[in-house]
């Protein structure tokens, strides 16, 4: 098929979060081509926990905000066409510790006590009211636990599936394997082309969506390196379906350094990732420093779930590894890029909570001129661009 010949919008990168504001901006009735680099579906986004939540952002009240919108996000296209449509799945998540972690209870607490200020549902759940929660959980007697309903997970490649599907239906084209190679800017800097391989599409405006590759593609687009963003890697172990409890669809997290979390997938099996895994690959990606982090991740789980020591839960298990992008500040970057009208970066850490509302509100953006109040905290000028 030939390189479409004109466009209102182009969306550079179709990973979650580029997918959904190609799909929020076709819905508003604009032209859009979406490209990637790759196959649609994302980098990052093929590599993800993907869980959805607000919970694990209290240390900065609008970017909570701004997760729960997308936790909220989730709920209402959930309610207009079925959670299965889209893969939304679990019933909550719970961070828990043990009578022996004085300090860690402590820090629950008043990470519970900021989200229900926040009016987020996180409620303090002793131990038996854990093990009806999460079935199959080797809970402590004295075990104190964080329970947050409205945290969800879900399976990335069926809402793919789904918002290129829409695409499809809205009339937009989506090309892979069709990277940005540069920008064309008219002599004001406005935007006036995306140039790839296959040909030049002239278009108004060009929204940025690359994951760890937006810093190369807002060079293109305004001729200036160093935009703020860092890889971050992170190991994940799935393994096949295991007979866990019945009743069991919750996100699971420790609150300590490691960071051990758990859930179910799409196929019966589990997912299994820890922060202090992660450090220990980033430090040592070897093939022997990989193997023992994935030992490690699936003999915690068996620690949580003892009743899968009656299965090999290492049998079969597979793992990945995804590379985060990491906005200097942790914070999502969202909004047009100074001195190049037309031109729009979407980049974030937490993509999957954050892709609906992320394309709700640049949307509005773009559609109206103006921006909405919850992305002020979040625009490219804070780093000067
Ligand atoms: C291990 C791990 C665990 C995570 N856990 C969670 C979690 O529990 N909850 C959560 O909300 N988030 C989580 N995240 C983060 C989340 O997965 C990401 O924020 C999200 O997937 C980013 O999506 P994206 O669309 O921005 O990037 P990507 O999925 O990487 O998509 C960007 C796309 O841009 C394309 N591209 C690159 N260069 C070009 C070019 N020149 N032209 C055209 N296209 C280009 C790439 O091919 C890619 O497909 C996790 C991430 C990792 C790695």
């Amino acid at each position: 098929m030939p390189i479409p010949r004109t466009a209102d919008i182009v969306v550079a990168g179709s990973g979650i979060v580029g997918l959904a504001l190609a799909w929020r901006l076709a819905r508003s009735g604009f032209k859009i081509v979406a490209l990637d680099a790759g196959p649609a579906g994302g980098k990052i986004s093929a590599a993800t926990f993907a869980w959805i939540n607000g919970t694990s952002k209290t240390e900065n009240e609008a970017y909570h905000r701004l997760n729960r919108a997308g936790v909220d996000a989730y709920e209402k296209l959930a309610r207009q066409i079925g959670a299965a449509a889209i893969g939304l799945a679990g019933n909550g998540s719970l961070h828990w510790a043990g009578p022996e972690n004085p300090r860690l209870l402590d820090r629950m607490r008043d990470q519970g006590q900021i989200l229900r200020r926040w009016g987020y549902a996180a409620d303090p759940v002793d131990a038996p009211a854990m093990r009806r929660l999460a079935p199959g959980l080797a809970v402590p007697d004295g075990a104190e636990g964080l329970f947050a309903s409205l945290d969800r997970w879900i399976a990335v490649p069926r809402l793919l599936d789904w918002l290129k599907a829409q695409l499809a239906e809205r009339g937009a084209i989506l090309r892979e394997n069709c990277a940005i190679k540069a920008v064309e800017r008219s002599p004001n800097g406005e935007i006036r082309a995306a140039i790839t391989a296959e040909g030049v599409i002239p278009c108004k405006h060009l929204v940025i969506a690359a994951g760890t590759a937006t810093p190369d593609i807002v060079q293109m687009a305004t001729g200036r390196g160093g935009f703020p963003v860092e890889e971050l890697a992170g190991l994940l172990v799935e393994t096949p379906a295991v007979p866990v409890a019945s009743g069991f669809d919750m996100v699971l997290w420790s609150p300590d350094e490691a960071g051990f979390h758990l859930r179910l997938t799409s196929g019966s099996g589990l997912l299994l990732g820890a922060d202090d895994i992660d450090a220990q690959i980033r430090a040592d990606a070897s093939e022997a420093s990989l193997a023992s982090g994935r030992a490690a991740l699936i003999e915690r789980a068996l620690g949580w779930m003892p009743e899968l020591r009656k299965v090999d839960l290492g049998r079969g298990a597979s793992h990945r590894i995804g590379r985060r992008a990491i906005p200097a500040d942790g914070h999502s970057i969202l909004g047009p890029l100074k001195d190049t009208p037309g031109a729009y970066v979407a980049v974030t850490h937490s993509g999957v909570t954050l892709a609906l509302a992320i394309a709700e509100l640049l949307a509005e953006e773009i559609t109206t001129g103006t921006a909405p109040a919850a992305l002020s905290p979040f625009r490219p000028e804070r780093f000067g661009f």
